[in-house]
């Protein structure tokens, strides 16, 4: 009987006894997608299948270290691989951890990963993108429904006995079925009954060919079995050295992508890579790897994330995430320790001092390698930074030590050469602008269209003085953190002070007040609690009128940002600025109708809220202002008749 897979799991009565389980809801729509989105590069399941094995042999060796009973006899860990061509099947048999009936369960009928749900609404359908967006995922295993109809999974978990295996089977269409079984042997066979037209994938030539190409840099040997030749012998494929041990001179960049894909499961190469050997008081290997593409949940905090972790070859635990900083959660790779005990924990590293040095000596290194991209291979980091950029940007805010390397490999769009100007460094800002701009001027705002045409600009652009335009989440915390670049302090355009460059106005506020006192006060009457101030503006050419942030208020775009994320924030009120060579605040200036002053200087300054990018208080009252003036318009009652 087909039974909701939650409540199956809590209610198995018989072992032994054979049942049918749906797959979770994920795990079908994954499968479907797969199915025909990887269609073009179905050979990757082998890779996926040889990596499983290769990780369950990992983790049985190092459940071994305190348990060496779990070996048992079978000391040899490796993988085998068998053609079958009369039945059309292929099996990749590991004699490595195995699973048990629950983590069979668990393992092959459930995806763990938060946002999956999510990421799954982004498939369209089509094959291109989609095989694109299920790269970001990774599908291991489930990809050995692309060649195959059935799949049969045989697997004994180390410590168990004989008759405590257990056997899994689907077709990949919806429902799997589970069931007890004797098996001589510890560890998993997976067998994929092939479709008739996958039957080449039964050829050994065919497969001998892909285990070279998939497994060579597995520390394990693969061995080949073809059932049914005359002379069935299990001759090893694989030179069986793990990649990272082997000299840098000797490893050939396709060994390095393909051990990325195998590390990462991945379909894509990587950008680039570092391997490197570290002697003297500290002693280990690091390969790291910048991958081409962010993963679907980059941009989760939470998100697994860090190195594969070995001590002396022994694999020790994935996703070691205490060797690089959280900015870099997007690096791949694989470290491996002469110095750390092997019975290492997660709780030990965090405590481990040695942890430090080294943790900064890799943040680094990875630095190294970004900053050699955007300084030679520009195509490849305009990639990393359209991938990364964000998160790099976490970095300035949270790791002061690398705060100018990383201030190095930022990249803004600015309002230089026009309007379209993206991917622009500090350090072409800072040689555009000469030495006599000790300044970096920036705006911030929701989206690039505000940004690009806010009034705050009006002046510097007619000056020639280029702005940054800022529009990402994090940008209001990047510059607090970043504070200055090459001695030039960055400064907001969009605040009370602005200090602008040669032909620098020393009048103060108040003198350039003065001749507009009077209609400055009006505003400010009717406006009321609306404003902080209002001031004859500096900054404007074309605009009527702007507001701006009182020097130590909080900057607006970080307010709305705290405020969407439910905190309370201490009120503060903008400061309208009004150009008083506008003609619309001369015509302002000039009303008599003390009602229409009152309409006119209320939508002023809604207009100038808009453009900011904030929304109004009281939207309606908007309306129905902006509405009575249209209405004025057409009975011809406006001002100047
Ligand atoms: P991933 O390998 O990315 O975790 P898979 O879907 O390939 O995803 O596998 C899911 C899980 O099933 C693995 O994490 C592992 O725990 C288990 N598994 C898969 N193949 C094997 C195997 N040959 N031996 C033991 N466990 C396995």
């Amino acid at each position: 009987m087909l039974s909701d897979f939650g409540q199956e799991r809590f209610g198995v009565a018989d072992k032994s006894e054979r049942e049918t389980l749906g797959f979770q809801t994920e795990v079908r729509q994954l499968l479907q997608l797969m199915i025909h989105s990887l269609y073009s590069n179905k050979e990757i399941f082998l890779r996926e299948l040889i990596s499983n094995a290769s990780d369950a042999a990992d983790k049985l060796r190092f459940e071994a270290l305190a348990s060496p009973d779990l070996l048992g006899e079978d000391t040899d860990l490796g993988i085998r691989i068998e053609v079958d061509k009369d039945k059309q099947q292929l099996s990749i048999i590991d004699n490595g951890i195995g699973m048990s009936r629950d983590e069979l369960v668990d393992n092959l009928g459930t995806i763990a990963r938060s946002g999956t749900a999510e990421f799954l609404e982004q498939m369209t359908g089509d094959a291109k993108h989609d095989a694109k967006l299920i790269g970001q995922f990774g599908v291991g295993f489930y990809s050995s429904f692309i060649v195959a109809d059935k799949v049969t999974v045989e697997t004994r978990r180390a410590g168990a006995s004989a008759n405590d295996a257990v056997r899994w089977e689907s077709d990949g269409q919806g429902e799997f079925s589970i069931e007890s079984i004797e098996r001589a042997d510890r560890g998993t066979r997976v067998t994929l009954h092939l479709k008739d037209e996958q039957a080449e994938f039964a050829e050994a030539p065919r497969i001998e060919a892909l285990i070279r190409k998939y497994s060579d840099h597995i520390g394990f040997p693969v061995s080949l079995l073809v059932v049914g030749a005359e002379d069935e012998e299990v001759k090893v494929v694989n030179s069986a050295t793990a990649l990272w041990t082997r000299s840098r001179s000797d490893v050939s960049d396709d060994e390095y992508k393909e051990f990325y894909k195998h590390l990462s499961h991945d379909f894509a190469d990587p950008l680039t890579w570092s391997h490197n050997r570290v002697e003297g008081k500290r002693e280990y290997t690091s390969l790291l790897y910048i991958p081409a593409a962010a993963p679907f949940d980059l941009w989760n905090r939470e998100a697994p994330r860090g190195l594969k972790l070995y001590v002396q070859r022994v694999f020790i635990m994935d996703e070691a995430e205490q060797f690089l900083p959280l900015y870099l959660r997007f690096v791949k790779g694989v470290i491996d320790s002469s110095d750390l005990p092997l019975n290492v924990s997660r709780e030990m590293l965090q405590q481990n001092p040695e942890l430090v040095a080294m943790r900064g000596a890799l943040t680094r290194r990875v630095l190294g390698m970004l900053e050699k991209m955007a300084t030679a291979e520009s195509d490849d980091y305009a990639t990393v930074w359209r991938e990364f950029g964000q998160v790099l940007k976490e970095g300035v805010v949270e790791d002061h030590a690398n705060k100018d390397k990383l201030a190095r490999l930022l990249r803004f769009a600015s309002t230089h050469n026009g309007n379209d100007t993206q991917d622009q460094s500090l350090e072409d800002y800072v040689g555009r602008a000469g030495a006599e701009q000790d300044k970096i001027y920036y705006i911030l705002a929701e989206n690039y269209a505000t940004a690009v045409a806010s009034p705050h600009l009006e002046q510097l652009r007619k000056r020639g003085i280029e702005v940054l335009l800022l529009t990402d989440r994090i940008d209001p915390w990047l510059v607090d953190g970043l504070a200055e670049f090459d001695g030039k302090a960055l400064v907001d355009v969009a605040r009370a002070r602005l200090d602008l460059p040669e032909g620098e106005d020393t009048t103060s506020q108040d003198e350039i007040n003065k001749a507009h006192k009077k209609l400055l006060k009006k505003i400010k009457k009717v406006l009321g609690e609306r404003v902080n101030a209002v001031n004859v503006s500096r900054r404007l050419v074309d605009s009527p009128a702007c507001v701006v942030a009182a020097d130590d208020d909080l900057n607006p775009q970080l307010r709305r940002m705290l405020e969407a994320s439910g905190q309370a924030i201490p009120e503060s009120k903008p400061i309208l600025e009004i150009n008083v060579e506008h003609p619309l605040v001369s015509r302002l200036s000039g009303e008599p109708d003390a009602g229409r002053f009152d309409d006119l200087s209320h939508i002023v300054m809604d207009h100038a809220l808009l453009a900011e990018g904030s929304q109004l208080d009281n939207p309606a009252e908007y309306v129905q202002r902006m509405n009575k003036l249209l209405l004025d318009i057409d009975s011809g009652a406006t001002g100047d008749k």
